[in-house]
C-alpha cells in the first residue's frame, strides 16, 4: 500500500486524497440521513400518512386518476383492485441522498483534481524557474512574493541554498586563481632563469648552480603547495584514529620550531593538563597545531613569547596558542581561516606565506569534529584555541 501511494504523483495523492474525504463526508451524510430521518418522520404522525393514486371512473363514465389520503394508521397499502403507487417520504428521502452521494463522487473526482493542479501551481512555477538556473546565472533568485505557506517556505529555502551556492563558487574561483597564481610563480621564475642562462654565452659553471639552487628552492615550494592541498583534500574517512597524549606531541613541535623561534627571539612555553589525550590523527593533529605555533613567532616581535595551554573538562580537550604579536584586526578574524587568505598584506612582505596555514588548521580540526576560535587585539595579541572532543 505504501509502495503504490509513494508511486502516485502529489496531484494525484491531493485529488485522491480531496474525492476521498468528499466521499467520506456524504456517506456520512447519508448514514445521517438515513438513520435520523426515520425517527423524526415517525414521530411526528406515528405512522407514516399515506397517498394513493386512484384510477377510477367519473359520472360519466371517463377513467380518471385521484389521489387519496388514507388516514393512519394504514400505511403503504396496494389496493388489489386499482393501481397505486407508493410515495413513502422515507424512501423518497434515500433514494435523494444516494443520487446526491453519487453526484458529490462524480463532482469530486473532477473538481478535486482541478483543485489539486491550481493548488500546486505555483510549485510548478517555482520549478520551472529554478531549472532555468545554472552555474553561469546563480545570481538568480526565485523571490517568491505569495502568501507565508509552505510554498514560500520552500522558494525561500532555494534561495538561501542558491546564495550558499553562489557565495561557494565565488570562493572556489577565487581558490582556483590563487591556486593558478601559486603554481606560475615558481616555473614562470624558473623559466626564465633557464632562458637566460642558455641565451648566456659566458654562462660559467657557477651560474648553473645558482639556477640549480634557485630550481631546487622553486620545486621544494612546489612540494610544499601539493603537500597542502592533499591536506586540504583529506577525508574523514582518510584520518586514523590512535591515542594522541597532547603534552607529547606539543612537545616535539616546540623541539622542530625551536631553530626558527630562536632566529624570531621568541620563546616557546607549554603549560596546563600535559597528560590529556584524544583519539585522532598524530600527524594531522601535528601539522594544525604547528601552523598555529608557527604564526605565533613569524607574526610576533622580537622578544615576544608563545605559549601553549593545554586544557581538559569531561568531553573535551582545549588547546590554546597565545602570543603577544603584531595582533589581527577585527574585521578579518572571519577571513583568516580562508583558503589563501592573507590579513594585512602589505605589511607581511618580509613573512614568507601562502595564506593555507589556518584553513588546513580548521580543516584537520573539522575532521576531529571538533572546532577552532580566534581572539585578538591589533598590538597586543592573539589567542587561537582549538577544541577537539576526547572521543572522535
Ligand atoms: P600564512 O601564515 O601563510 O599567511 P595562515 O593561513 O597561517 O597563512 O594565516 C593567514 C593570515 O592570518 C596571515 O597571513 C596573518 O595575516 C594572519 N595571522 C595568522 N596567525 C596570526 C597571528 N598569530 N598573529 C597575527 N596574525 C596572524
Amino acid at each position: 500500500m505504501r509502495r503504490i501511494v509513494q508511486k502516485l504523483t502529489i496531484q494525484r495523492r491531493v485529488a485522491i486524497l480531496i474525492c476521498g474525504s468528499l466521499f467520506s463526508l456524504g456517506f456520512l451524510l447519508v448514514l445521517f440521513i438515513n438513520l435520523i430521518a426515520p425517527l423524526l418522520i415517525t414521530s411526528e404522525v406515528g405512522v407514516p400518512d399515506t397517498l394513493l393514486l386512484v384510477s377510477t371512473v367519473n359520472a360519466y363514465g371517463t377513467p380518471i386518476t385521484v389521489i387519496k389520503e388514507t388516514p393512519a394508521p394504514k400505511e403503504h397499502t396496494i389496493s388489489p383492485t386499482t393501481s397505486v403507487i407508493s410515495t413513502d417520504p422515507l424512501r423518497v428521502v434515500r433514494v435523494l441522498s444516494l443520487v446526491g452521494l453519487i453526484m458529490i463522487v462524480v463532482i469530486g473526482i473532477f473538481s478535486s483534481k482541478w483543485i489539486a493542479g491550481l493548488s500546486l501551481r505555483p510549485i510548478v512555477k517555482i520549478s520551472q524557474q529554478a531549472k532555468q538556473i545554472d552555474a553561469r546565472s546563480l545570481h538568480h533568485r526565485l523571490k517568491y512574493n505569495g502568501p507565508l505557506d509552505e510554498v514560500k517556505i520552500l522558494a525561500d529555502t532555494i534561495d538561501a541554498m542558491l546564495d550558499r551556492l553562489e557565495m561557494n563558487f565565488e570562493r572556489q574561483g577565487q581558490f582556483i586563481g590563487n591556486l593558478t597564481h601559486e603554481l606560475r610563480t615558481p616555473l614562470s621564475s624558473l623559466r626564465m632563469n633557464i632562458e637566460a642562462l642558455i641565451l648566456d654565452p659566458e654562462a660559467r659553471l657557477e651560474d648553473y648552480y645558482m639556477l640549480a639552487e634557485t630550481a631546487e628552492r622553486a620545486l621544494s615550494r612546489l612540494e610544499q603547495l601539493v603537500e597542502d592541498l592533499l591536506l586540504l583534500a583529506k577525508g574523514e574517512n582518510e584520518i586514523s584514529h590512535q591515542p594522541v597524549v597532547l603534552g607529547s606531541l606539543i612537545d616535539e613541535i616546540l623541539e622542530e620550531l625551536s631553530p626558527l623561534a630562536q632566529e624570531h627571539n621568541i620563546s616557546l612555553k607549554m603549560s596546563g593538563e600535559i597528560d590529556s589525550e584524544i583519539n585522532g590523527d598524530a600527524v594531522l593533529l601535528h601539522s594544525a597545531i604547528l601552523n598555529l605555533v608557527k604564526n605565533g613567532i613569524l607574526y610576533n616581535h622580537p622578544g615576544g613569547f608563545v605559549e601553549i595551554l593545554i586544557g581538559n573538562d569531561e568531553t573535551e580537550v582545549r588547546v590554546e596558542v597565545i602570543d603577544n604579536g603584531i595582533g589581527i584586526s577585527p574585521d578579518v578574524q572571519t577571513n583568516i581561516f580562508e583558503r589563501f587568505y592573507r590579513a594585512n598584506k602589505g605589511t607581511l612582505e618580509n613573512i614568507h606565506g601562502k595564506g593555507l596555514g589556518l584553513s588546513i588548521t580548521k580543516h584537520i580540526v573539522e575532521l576531529h569534529k571538533g572546532s577552532i576560535d580566534v581572539e585578538s587585539t591589533l598590538g597586543i595579541g592573539s589567542k587561537f584555541r582549538i577544541f577537539l572532543p576526547k572521543c572522535c
